[in-house]
């Protein structure tokens, strides 16, 4: 291989996320010799399933979309992957209770959540740890969690002698707008859907710092999506709504040749940066 190998670790929230906002960097970046490795936080014991077809509910989700994340995994090249764990912390108003024997995301210290990620970073001698915009997105708790942990997990590997790049994984807002309004076109919407609150979502185009072709890995990554198959389908209305917030599938068409990040502190001049090991210039 023609160049020195280096180590990406993708940090996400549920099994399925490395799928939408990832899967194609992650495919190149193996498919060139480095080592990639998948941290997923949660169970997505929450997530939408198709019921009629997978009849699956809190420990039996778990446990089809453990089996699901592997597979995409080995879609995309993945050397190691690390679940912590937690309990999905759901997209409703309210925070449910734990369920037995285990804790919400949310409700696990920053520190302490942070300090099982740098432990990783530090045994995987990472250069890159991608997390999430502040926004988590479109705002999902665990996804704002993320971004708060990823930040901290790379200040602690500093502390420990490793300095690890951190890039959020985010999609141009311009762009998710158009997509809501193709969906809007596409679907029916619940009532009180506020389009405006996308308006301060993922991150405006001009602070993307690197912008991935991925276009020659999209067969890895439709194997991906593919492979969490428990969340392709949510039945219609309002949960609508929920998949599309959840996993915006209508925008699959949109993300399948690029994928986008923000590098903190990066001060962008000229155009984005194609690749994840490099520094925006
Ligand atoms: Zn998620």
């Amino acid at each position: 291989m023609a160049e020195h190998p280096q180590t990406l670790v993708v940090f996400h929230a549920h099994p399925d996320d490395e799928a939408l906002l990832t899967a194609g960097t992650m495919a190149a970046a193996a498919a060139r010799g480095h080592r990639v490795v998948l941290v997923v936080a949660t169970d997505g014991a929450l997530g939408l399933a198709d019921e009629s077809a997978h009849g699956a509910k809190g420990d039996a989700l778990a446990a089809t979309r453990s089996r699901e994340l592997a597979a995409s995994a080995a879609a995309l090249g993945v050397a190691r992957t690390v679940r912590l764990g937690y309990a999905d912390s759901g997209s409703g108003p309210e925070v449910f209770p734990d369920p037995p024997g285990g804790r919400r995301f949310v409700r696990v210290p920053v520190d302490e959540a942070a300090r099982a990620l740098a432990t990783v970073l530090l045994e995987e001698s990472a250069d890159v740890l991608t997390t999430y915009d502040p926004a988590g997105g479109y705002g999902h708790r665990d996804h704002v969690r993320v971004h708060e942990v990823g930040a901290r997990a790379a200040e602690l590997a500093r502390e420990q002698g490793r300095d690890v790049r951190v890039l959020w994984a985010t999609v141009p807002r311009e762009l998710i707008g158009r997509g809501i309004d193709l969906a809007m076109k596409v679907y029916r919407f619940p009532p009180d859907f506020d389009r405006s609150s996308f308006d301060t979502a993922y991150s405006p185009r001009s602070r993307i710092t690197h912008r991935v072709p991925v276009r020659r890995h999209a067969r890895a990554k439709r194997a991906a999506m593919r492979a969490h198959a428990s969340q392709a389908s949510g039945g219609e209305g309002d949960r609508t709504l929920g998949v599309l917030s959840r996993l915006p599938w209508p925008l699959f068409g949109l993300v399948l040749g690029r994928e986008w990040f923000v590098e903190p502190g990066a001060e962008r001049t000229g155009h984005p940066a194609t690749d994840v090991f490099e520094v925006a210039t």
